[in-house]
C-alpha cells in the first residue's frame, strides 16, 4: 500500500535538494530538514571579513545533471543560474617547471600535448581519449545512472562485457600507462583516483571516467555567485516546486511501526509524520541514533574511508595576475606520495590543487581576490595529532606558494580546513569524501539507497551509488526520488 503524507528529505546538501527537486515536482508533499542554517552541506561557503570561499567543489563537471535536476522543476539553466565553460579546464604545472593546458576539444587538446611531449604522444593522445570516451559511455546507463537497489542493474551481463571489454576492471594506473607514455601525461589522467579515495594503482581504471567527465566533459562555474550559487538555485527551486525547507533544525530519530517508516522526530521536539524518508547525509553516523536498528546495512559493517584534505583558504589584497581557475601543481614524487596517504601520514611531497576562482565578484571586493589551496590528508583513522600536525602543514603549505611564485601570503587573512575541522562539520573520519571506491565500496556493494527491512526508508547521497561528487550526488537523489514515486514505498 503506497504510503501518504510527506517525504521527509534529511539534509539539504546536493542530493537531499535533488530528492526534494523531484519528488516536489511530482506533486509530493517534501519536508526538508537541514542541520545547518544554510543548504549545500559539502557544497558550502565560508566568510572572512569581506571574503567569501567556495568551501566545497569549485567547480562543476557534467553540467547536464545539474541542468536536469533544475529542468525536473520547471526551471531554465540559463535563467536561473548561468554556467560559464572554463578556459582552460585545468592548468597542469609539473615539478620540472613545464605544463599542460587541459582545453576543450580534441585536436586542440593534442596540439597541447604535442608541444608538450612530441607528435607520437600525441597521437597516442588522441586514441587514448577515445578509449576514455568509450568507458564512460559503457558504464553511463550500466553504473552511473542506474539505480544499484533494482535486481535489473545488477543482472546486466552485456554492460559487465562491455566494460570489461573497455578495461574497466583494470587497475587505473596500469589501464592509462598502457596507452600514454609519458609520465606528466599519465599523472594528469590518474591522479583522479584520488577523487574516489584510492591510489591509481588500487583504482578500477572504470573510475577514469572521472578524467574523461572533467578532461573532456569540461568544467563550468556559475556566471556569478561562485559554486555556493548552485545550492542556492536548487534549493529556490525545491521551494518553487512546493518543498519546504526548514534550516537549523536535526532530524533526530526515524518511527518505525508495523508498515515501515512512521515519523521522523526532530531536535525541537517535533514529531512529523511521514510514511517516506530520504536519509541525504552522512550514513556512518546517521546508523548511531538516527536510524532504526532494522536499517542496519552489512555493507557498512566495516567502512573504509577516503584521504580527507586540508584546504587553506587566503583573502589576497590583490588579483594575481596570469593565473587559471584551477591549477594543478604536481609535486615531484608520485607513488610514495599514495602510499604514505594509505598508511595514513601526510604526504611527503603533495600535489596542490589551487583555485583562483575567475568572474566571481561576490568572493572579494574590488581589486581583491580570494586564492583555495587543497593538498591531500590523512583522515582521523589516521589517529595523528591534529594540534601539531595542522600548524605544520600550514607553514608547509605557505613556504611551497612563495616558491610556486604566488608571493609571501603568510600575513594575508585565511582560514584552514582540517581534517578535525570536517569532522565538527559531521563527516565520519574527518573526511568529506566519505567512503572510498574500492571494489567492496562500488555499485551494488556500495550501502544501499533503500532499505531491505524498512519499507519507506531510502538513502541518497555520497555514500551511497553512483558515489561521491556533485552529479552523482545530484543522481543518488533522483534515484531515491523515482524509487518512492514509481513504487509506492
Ligand atoms: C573540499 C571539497 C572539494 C570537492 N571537490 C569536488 C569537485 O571538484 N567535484 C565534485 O564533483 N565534487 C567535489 N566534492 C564532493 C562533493 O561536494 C560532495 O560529494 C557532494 O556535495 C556530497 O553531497 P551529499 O548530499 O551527498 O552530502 P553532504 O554535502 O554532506 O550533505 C549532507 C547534509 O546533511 C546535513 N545533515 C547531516 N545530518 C543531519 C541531520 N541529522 N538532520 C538534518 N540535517 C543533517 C548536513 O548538515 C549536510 O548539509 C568536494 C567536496 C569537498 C568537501
Amino acid at each position: 500500500m503506497a504510503a501518504t503524507g510527506p517525504v521527509v528529505v534529511v539534509g539539504a546538501g546536493l542530493s537531499g535538494l535533488s530528492a526534494a527537486i523531484h519528488l516536489a515536482a511530482r506533486g509530493r508533499e517534501v519536508v526538508v530538514v537541514e542541520a545547518r542554517d544554510e543548504p549545500g552541506g559539502c557544497c558550502g561557503s565560508a566568510s572572512l571579513g569581506p571574503y567569501r570561499f567556495d568551501t566545497g567543489p569549485s567547480v562543476l563537471t557534467m553540467p547536464d545533471v545539474l541542468t536536469d535536476t533544475l529542468g525536473a522543476a520547471g526551471e531554465d539553466v540559463e535563467n536561473s543560474l548561468p554556467l560559464r565553460r572554463l578556459d582552460p579546464f585545468y592548468r597542469m604545472a609539473f615539478h620540472d617547471g613545464s605544463h599542460l593546458d587541459v582545453v576543450a576539444g580534441a585536436q586542440e587538446m593534442a596540439d597541447n600535448v604535442r608541444a608538450l611531449c612530441g607528435p607520437h604522444e600525441a597521437a597516442r593522445y588522441l586514441r587514448f581519449r577515445r578509449r576514455l570516451g568509450a568507458m564512460f559511455d559503457a558504464e553511463w546507463s550500466s553504473f552511473i545512472d542506474a539505480d544499484m537497489t533494482r535486481l535489473r542493474a545488477m543482472a546486466r551481463p552485456a554492460a559487465l562485457l562491455r566494460l570489461a571489454a573497455a578495461g574497466g576492471f583494470r587497475r587505473m594506473d596500469r589501464f592509462v600507462s598502457a596507452q600514454l607514455t609519458d609520465e606528466r601525461l599519465v599523472r594528469a589522467h590518474t591522479f583522479q583516483a584520488l577523487y574516489v579515495g584510492l591510489a591509481p594503482d588500487r583504482a578500477l581504471a572504470i573510475y577514469a571516467a572521472v578524467s574523461h567527465m572533467d578532461t573532456v566533459g569540461g568544467v563550468y562555474f556559475p556566471v556569478e555567485g561562485g559554486m555556493r550559487a548552485i545550492p542556492a538555485a536548487l534549493a529556490a527551486a525545491a521551494e518553487k516546486a512546493g518543498a519546504h525547507l526548514r534550516y537549523g533544525v536535526r532530524a533526530e530519530r526515524v518511527e518505525t511501526g508495523p508498515s515501515g517508516v512512521s515519523a521522523v522526530r526532530l531536535d525541537t521536539g517535533e514529531r512529523i509524520t511521514a510514511g517516506h524518508a530520504v536519509i541525504a547525509c552522512d550514513l556512518v553516523r546517521a546508523h548511531t541514533g538516527l536510524l532504526p536498528e532494522a536499517a542496519g546495512d552489512w555493507r557498512l559493517r566495516r567502512p573504509r574511508y577516503s584521504p580527507s584534505c586540508l584546504v587553506m583558504h587566503f583573502g589576497l589584497n590583490h588579483r594575481p595576475p596570469g593565473r587559471a581557475h584551477h591549477t594543478l601543481h604536481f609535486g615531484r614524487e608520485w607513488a610514495a606520495t599514495f602510499a604514505a596517504l594509505a598508511s595514513g601520514r601526510p604526504q611527503a611531497d603533495p600535489s596542490l590543487l589551487i583555485t583562483c576562482p575567475s568572474g566571481d565578484a561576490t568572493a572579494a571586493p574590488d581589486g581583491h581576490a580570494t586564492l583555495s589551496v587543497l593538498e591531500p590528508a590523512p583522515n582521523l583513522a589516521s589517529g595523528a595529532d591534529w594540534g601539531r600536525l595542522t600548524p605544520r602543514l600550514e607553514q608547509r603549505m605557505l613556504s611551497r606558494l612563495a616558491d610556486l611564485g604566488y608571493g609571501d601570503l603568510s600575513a594575508a587573512p585565511s582560514i584552514t580546513f582540517d581534517p578535525p575541522a570536517w569532522a565538527r562539520l559531521g563527516h565520519s573520519a574527518g573526511t568529506p569524501f566519505a567512503l572510498d571506491h574500492r571494489f567492496r565500496q562500488t555499485a551494488w556493494l556500495r550501502p544501499s539507497g533503500r532499505s531491505r527491512r524498512v519499507p519507506g526508508l531510502h538513502f541518497a547521497g555520497m555514500y551511497t551509488a553512483p558515489g561521491v561528487g556533485v552529479p552523482p550526488a545530484l543522481i543518488s537523489g533522483r534515484l531515491a526520488a523515482t524509487r518512492i514515486l514509481e513504487g509506492g514505498r
